[in-house]
């Protein structure tokens, strides 16, 4: 009969929650059950995601110790170069306005762009060669029995109902289960946030010349329009718009949104080519009031959600995965309960308030850019430009970006647990 008691049992096979349990299967072994339940998993859930991300340095540690940026690595692109401009649609010139020079330290880039689908199939690979329970199922409701009046042995569980009418049950359930959460929405935690009227139009383009590895942020009115390299002469466009002109440019026959596109991405990179398909992101961002309820623990996008101006919302979400997986840990090798108050309160003030600092710092950034104020735009040029001109800030932005500042959690300093 298949297991249904587990220590941790996780609610999403998406990056935070895989990545998660390989971090607890590898520290703990096997006699530490741990399982993953989704139901996109086994029919490759991440396929139609024609998403990349930037996946920032401490991150790239993170999967080199668990063994899983050796899948992935000859389909990385390193960042070599950011280049920032701010300027209207129209103009004709687009002056830069900052550069970076892509390295954290010597011979190790800033950042990897990484098609999404190649991160969480190696990711679900390398799960099941660990033996970790994979289950192809929604968690569709959960109950807590409290330990109160229990005895140590015996301590509070949760009990979670699955879609395929199954029950399992462990000691902390993690709610990895991304932004629209039905774990954060059954155990009541409420969200502080908006939404930004603004859309990102989501396409991969092929393109004539070589883009030496090159990120481009093209700062316009509606919102920032990111040019990142791909392996090979291909990129991944983040285009923001106001929701409206995004649907509009979404519904183009193809000649006019490779016209729109073109005046956007203009022609350094000689003739470009949409490949894939054109995806469209509402945007919008909210934190979780408490990233942990009773034997529940938040993660990834169930616990935050971020504007992608600074490429960091799956970034975040691994460094939620980083420091569970520490506190669990820690107390798992003292013979303490990982779904125990002291221990969820712990991850809790490890990650709320970095958290909260990198929303309203991407929300910031998002309302400076996306608008037609003449005086912002003075402001922000020439904020942009003392910037350029400070080696030392630029370098510690540079190493705050790649996750390598403040408490960092061992797993993201490429330390094992
Ligand atoms: C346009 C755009 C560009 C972005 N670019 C970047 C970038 O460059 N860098 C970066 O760091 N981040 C980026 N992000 C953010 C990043 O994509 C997300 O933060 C990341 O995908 C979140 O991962 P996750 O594992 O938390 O959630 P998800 O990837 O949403 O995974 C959630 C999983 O849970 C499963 N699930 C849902 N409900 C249930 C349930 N009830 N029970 C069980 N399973 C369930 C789903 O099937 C899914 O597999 C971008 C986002 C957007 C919109």
């Amino acid at each position: 009969m298949a297991r249904s008691d587990f220590d941790v049992l996780i609610a999403g096979g998406g990056f935070a929650g895989l990545t998660l349990a390989i971090a607890l299967r590898q520290a703990l072994g096997a006699s530490f059950a741990v399982a993953v339940v989704d139901p996109g998993l086994g029919r490759a859930a991440a396929a139609d995601d024609e998403r990349a991300s930037a996946i920032v340095a401490s991150v790239r540690r993170l999967f080199e110790t668990l063994g899983v940026w050796q899948r992935v690595a000859a389909d990385a692109q390193p960042i070599l170069d950011m280049v920032v401009t701010d300027s209207r649609l129209g103009d004709a010139v687009r002056p830069t306005f900052l550069t970076f020079a892509g390295e954290v330290e010597p011979g190790e880039p800033f950042a990897h762009m990484v098609e999404n689908r190649i991160v969480v199939d190696a990711l679900t690979t390398a799960a099941r060669e660990l033996g970790i329970e994979l289950r192809s199922a929604a968690v569709t409701d959960f109950t807590v029995s409290a330990a109160a009046g229990e005895a140590p042995s015996h301590p509070g569980r949760v009990e979670a109902r699955l879609s395929d009418a199954g029950v399992l049950n462990a000691r902390l359930l993690v709610a990895a289960d991304g932004a629209r959460s039905t774990i954060r929405s059954k155990a009541a935690i409420a969200t502080h946030g908006w939404s930004y009227g603004q859309s990102a139009i989501v396409v991969n383009v092929a393109h004539a010349r070589d883009h030496h590895g090159r990120a481009d942020e093209h700062f316009l009115p509606a919102g920032p329009f990111a040019i990142l390299p791909l392996k090979g002469n291909r990129a991944s466009i983040v285009w923001t718009e106001t929701t409206a002109d995004a649907e509009r440019i979404m519904a183009l026959p193809q000649a006019e949104f490779d016209a729109e596109l073109e005046q956007r991405f203009k022609l350094h990179l000689g003739e470009i080519k949409v490949i894939g398909r054109r995806r469209m992101h509402p945007l919008g961002f909210f934190v979780a009031r408490s990233f942990i309820a009773e034997r529940i623990a938040l993660i990834g996008d169930a616990a935050h959600l971020i504007h992608p101006i600074a490429g960091q919302g799956l970034n975040m979400g691994l460094k939620d995965v980083a420091a569970l997986a520490e506190v669990v840990v820690d107390a798992a090798r003292l013979g303490l309960d990982p779904g125990a108050l002291d221990v969820l309160e712990r991850y809790q003030r490890w990650r709320r308030f970095d958290t909260m600092a990198m929303g309203m710092a991407t929300d910031g950034l998002n309302r400076l850019f996306s608008n037609r104020s003449d005086a912002l735009r003075l402001v922000r040029d020439v904020g942009l430009g003392l910037v350029d001109r400070l080696p030392v800030l630029k370098r510690l932005f540079i190493r705050e970006a790649a996750g390598l500042v403040g408490d960092v959690p061992k797993l993201l300093r490429g330390e094992a647990l």
